[in-house]
């Protein structure tokens, strides 16, 4: 059995799988321990039949549903590896877009109080204090599993001065603050039922955002023009078919300038507002 074969048979068997080939190698990756550039330049070289049955064993919970980041433990960020568990939901490329407009703004406008909520993984709170150092930093999520995973990421990327709360949206967090950026959950119920009964594994609570998805947002926007400064800003990933109702909410709540940031699909994926209070 070679690498190769290796490949070939793994990812024959990950059909329902949006990127199989990938998906396969990152679990030879995991198993053999070479890294995924060396895996691709080994075709050739042999598997011995230990590996090959460990990565069988891991094809076949990748099979059943299983992110292949729960599986390896680990998801890339920004070019940062998270440690993320089942609980959790899994950064995406998404947020991403979001990360890079948060950093172009905050040097513009020259902003230091940022607050992430719904963090999960910590992804967008840790990946800012860490992209900008003087940034004062801090994050909240409702989830218990997230507070345990947040610390282990924290640790691991050595960004300690980034604070923690459990709590539930922006209940106990403290003004005045320069920017607020959150991923919340923004599926609707539909389509989160949907996702569980094709045994998706990541949690429900971080995608459930209720009957239209804006659940949560219809609350995350007033709490967070009540904590903002004046010219602060809020920034929210959601899903392009939320845009025009999450404007009018956010024109509602005194914040103007709004702008909707593209994704890597071209899909409007994040809008951003300015608050003012005249
Ligand atoms: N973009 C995510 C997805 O479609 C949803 C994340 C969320 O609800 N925050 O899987």
């Amino acid at each position: 059995m070679t690498i190769r074969q290796a490949l070939i048979s793994g990812s024959g068997r990950l059909g329902e799988s949006e990127s199989p080939w990938l998906d396969a190698s990152l679990l030879l990756s995991e198993v053999t321990g070479l890294s995924r550039e060396k895996i691709l330049a080994s075709y050739p070289d042999p598997l011995s039949s230990d590996d090959y049955n460990s990565y069988m064993e891991l094809i076949k919970k990748r099979s059943q549903g299983y992110p292949v980041a729960y599986i390896t433990g680990t998801k890339e960020f920004f070019g940062r590896d998270f440690h993320v568990r089942e609980g959790i939901l899994c950064p995406r490329p998404d947020t991403e877009v979001l990360i890079e407009e948060a950093l172009a703004e905050i040097d513009r406008r020259e902003y230091r109080r940022v607050h992430d909520l719904c963090t999960g993984s910590g992804c967008i709170a840790l990946t800012l204090a860490l992209e900008r150092p003087d940034l004062e930093v801090s994050a909240s999520d409702i989830s218990p599993t997230v507070e345990t995973v947040f610390a282990i990421n924290r640790k691991a990327l050595e960004a300690d001065r980034v604070g923690f709360s459990l709590g539930n949206l922006l209940e106990n967090i403290e003004g005045p603050l320069d920017l607020i950026a959150t991923n919340p959950p923004y599926l609707t119920t539909g389509e989160t039922d949907e996702r569980m009964e094709d045994s998706w594994k990541e949690p429900a609570l971080a995608l459930d955002g209720g009957d239209d998805g804006l659940d949560l947002i219809r609350i995350i926007i007033p709490d967070a023009a009540r904590l903002l400064k004046e010219e602060g800003m809020l920034m929210i990933e959601a899903d392009p078919r939320q845009m025009d109702a999450m404007e009018s909410l956010m024109k509602d709540n005194g914040f103007n300038e709004i702008r909707r940031i593209c994704d890597l699909a071209g899909d409007e994926r994040v809008i951003l507002g300015i608050w003012s209070e005249i």
